[in-house]
């Protein structure tokens, strides 16, 4: 299995394996890594795999993307991670091996549970296993990464969880001082862990992320100090996803016969990417239902065929905060696949966006041919949130969390009776307590691991929001000094 870039030409120097793209970002060109082509699975492996587990599942859809691990090394890497212990947060303890259970709020129409890792959201489910991948690779190369970021809430939890106590790694997570929840805060900053550093910038995301970019573009400090990422485009996180929507597949039918439709509230298009991705490989997905909050550059894409981000001062803040996004960093991989596996169509395309405009495929033969994809698109705002919050209440006895409502929302729009809807539900209510108590009047429940959460000590460094002391800061800490 070899990869290659959204805008790179495919001659063989230009290829890689699973393990040199691991530990990247985007490729040399500026393109993202896909896979040559997508590995199919035949009906045989369908009917095979229906009754696994989720660690024998994911050692099976992820062996068709990874061949230079030995299967014995990944086999015992995917059975570490997925654990009733690591994902023991489901609501329903008997649950907890199943790893992501459905809860059927009728026949037809369930919630598929993302959120029972250790930081309560779906990230989870894929950073988990990088942790794990991170630190096999790095002994194995003898090699140390330094993982820098930003983060307004979810990815970088999700990340000092992932990544704590993992030999040969550092991560040096910067967030807004005091603009995250108490709970979020607490989350991160509670940490003990050695390799685990939290920063915190007098300032909003935006300058922590300006520092970061900053520093990445350093090139002799990120070489020096052997810095990396782990954001939303790294090809492994998007891989891992693909596993959760075969195990929805298979609690939503009978047969291999039948269709599913998945609801994916959507952010940076790397949850639905990875959906897509099932779908390209021969999973029945019937139908990808694509839910944006106000924020809805993507389903005005899907409508209209015109593909234009905004800038930070138009992104909207909402109460899914984790779909603010304006700019869906993971969006090229699926118009690769649309325009034909093209680059340089992509290179056209995005030298528009990369220059800060935008493009429009509403005339030619890709958008006529994106039906085919399976994609649907709606968006849902902070009424509809709320109203959705209430009724699933109300109707159901289930809390949801505002993005889950996102995609509730669209999932009613478009449930069929003949084919069953599962919503991917990205959050637990306890993370996004202040609209839980706007719906319903009362606290979210919580899970009992994070009782008295925000009580723990914390460990974080207050800083101005200045490029030089952050790297400062970060080199006291490699070089022991
Ligand atoms: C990250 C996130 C999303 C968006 O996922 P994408 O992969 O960026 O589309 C949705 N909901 C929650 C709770 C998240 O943390």
């Amino acid at each position: 299995m070899f990869y290659i870039s959204t805008r790179g030409d495919a001659s063989e120097s230009s290829k890689k394996t699973f393990c040199e793209i691991l530990l990247g970002g985007l490729a040399p060109d500026g393109g993202l890594y896909l896979p040559e082509s997508y590995p199919q699975v035949t009906r045989a492996e369908l009917d095979q795999w229906r009754g696994l587990s989720y660690a024998d599942l994911a050692f099976a859809v992820l062996s068709k993307f990874i061949d230079d691990i030995p299967p014995a090394d990944l086999k015992a890497l995917v059975d570490k991670t997925y654990t009733a212990e690591v994902y023991c947060n489901g609501r329903d303890p008997t649950q907890a091996e199943k790893i992501t259970p459905v809860r059927w709020l009728k026949p037809g129409l369930g919630l598929l549970e993302l959120s029972n890792g250790p930081t309560l959201a779906f990230k989870d489910m894929a950073m988990q296993l990088l942790g794990n991948l991170f630190e096999y690779v790095l002994a194995k190369q003898g090699e140390q990464i330094n993982i820098l970021g930003a983060t307004s809430g979810d990815t970088g939890s999700a990340a000092e969880y992932a990544m704590r106590g993992k030999r040969g790694i550092r991560v040096f997570m910067l967030s807004p001082d005091a603009r995250m929840s108490a709970f979020q805060r607490a989350q991160m900053y509670s940490l003990q862990d050695a390799n685990i550093f939290n920063i915190a910038v007098r300032g909003v995301f935006d300058d922590a992320q300006d520092i970061v970019k900053a520093i990445f573009n350093d090139r002799d400090f990120k070489a020096r100090y052997r810095l990396g990422a782990v954001n939303s485009i790294n090809w492994a996180r998007v891989a891992t996803q693909v596993v959760y929507y075969f195990k929805g597949y298979f609690a939503g039918t009978q047969s291999n016969d039948e269709q599913v439709a998945f609801a994916v509230p959507s952010g940076n298009f790397g949850n639905i990417c990875a959906g897509h991705i099932a779908r390209m490989m021969g999973l029945p997905i019937g139908k990808l239902v694509l839910a944006t909050n106000e924020n809805d550059v993507l389903d005005d894409f899907f409508r209209t065929g015109v593909y234009r981000p905004r800038g930070t001062a138009d992104t909207w803040a909402t109460s899914s905060p984790s779909m603010d996004i304006s700019k869906a960093s993971n969006f090229e991989r699926f118009v690769f696949d649309l325009v034909g596996r093209d680059p340089a169509v992509i290179r056209e395309l995005w030298s528009k966006v990369d220059a800060g405009g935008s493009f429009d495929l509403s005339a030619t033969p890709y958008f006529a041919g994106l039906q085919k994809f399976g994609f649907v698109s709606g968006k849902s705002t902070h009424a509809d949130r709320l109203t959705t919050i209430r009724a699933i209440h109300e109707n159901h006895g289930v809390m949801i969390d505002p993005h889950t409502a996102d995609g509730l929302k669209l999932a009613w729009e478009h449930c069929t009776e003949q084919m069953p809807m599962l919503v991917l539900e990205t959050a637990q209510p306890a993370k996004f307590e202040e609209t839980i108590v706007e719906a319903l009047g009362c606290q979210p429940e919580r899970p009992e691991s994070t009782a008295g959460i925000e009580k723990l000590s914390q460990r974080v460094e207050v800083m101005d929001a200045d490029i030089d002391a952050v790297k400062r800061f970060i080199t006291r800490e490699i070089e022991g000094r």
